[in-house]
């Protein structure tokens, strides 16, 4: 398992290296700054899965770094748990919209602080599959991954037009599901098409050739006798 990186940004050297020990030992990989500046210069180069953050440090403070994570795109989805000696201070900083995730306020014990980071990095992994998931379907040897536009068949990478990816979108999106012609022509061509049902036909016998083995014989993508298309359900 790959081992997830943590950012210490802390000025008072004790608290520090007590952290840094202490996150060590649970087999986390760290990384430390002493200043605003070297701090946030890290977040950028090293990209870890989680910062800690000093809200008091000397030249740009923890309110800025804050900011400043949350408003760069390539930072903006990093996991970070304020430190900080003054409640109120953290309250303030989780109540705006560009804030932290947690906080935890001095004097903690490494065991708490060491649950909180758990917590977080839990979190973060499980709504990371979730979008994953939501951004690739599967069926049979057919996989669609829809954020980068491709589709595969037995892990080859195939080649659609706009229209049969759309109509394969459909289709994948519903499994078992059955849509006549019309529905299809209507969803996907809009209504100047209407009418014309031979359309769905070219464009299915076209994507059959693509991603069945035998398109002469499909086994994925049905004709349902009377009504239109499906995909096998799985
Ligand atoms: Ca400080």
């Amino acid at each position: 398992m790959q081992k997830e990186r943590i950012l210490i940004i802390e000025d008072e050297p004790n608290i520090l290296e007590l952290v840094a020990y202490n996150l060590e030992k649970e087999g986390w990989i760290v990384s430390k700054a002493m200043t605003g500046e070297e701090g946030w210069r890290k977040v950028q180069e090293e990209h870890p899965d989680l910062v800690l953050l000093d809200l008091m440090l000397p030249g740009v403070d923890g309110m800025e770094i804050c900011r400043n994570i949350r408003q760069n795109p390539v930072t903006r989805d990093i996991p970070i748990i304020i430190l900080t000696a003054k409640a109120e201070e953290a309250d303030r900083v989780l109540g705006l919209e560009s804030g932290a995730d947690d906080y935890v306020t001095k004097p903690f014990s490494p065991r708490e602080l060491i649950a909180r980071i758990r917590a977080i990095l839990r979190r973060v992994d499980k709504n990371f599959s979730k979008a994953e998931e939501r951004e690739t379907l599967v069926l049979g040897p057919i996989k669609m991954d829809l954020r980068r536009h491709k589709v595969f068949v037995k892990e080859e990478e195939i080649s659609l037009t706009p229209k049969e990816f759309d109509l394969l979108h459909l289709l994948l999106s519903h499994p078992g599901r059955a849509f006549s012609r019309e529905y299809l022509l209507e969803n996907l061509w809009g209504y100047e098409f209407f009418g014309d049902t031979r359309t769905v036909d070219v464009h299915v016998r076209r994507l059959r050739q693509k991603i069945e083995e035998d398109p002469a014989e499909p086994y994925w993508l049905e004709t349902v006798r009377g009504v239109g298309y499906r995909m096998r359900e799985a």
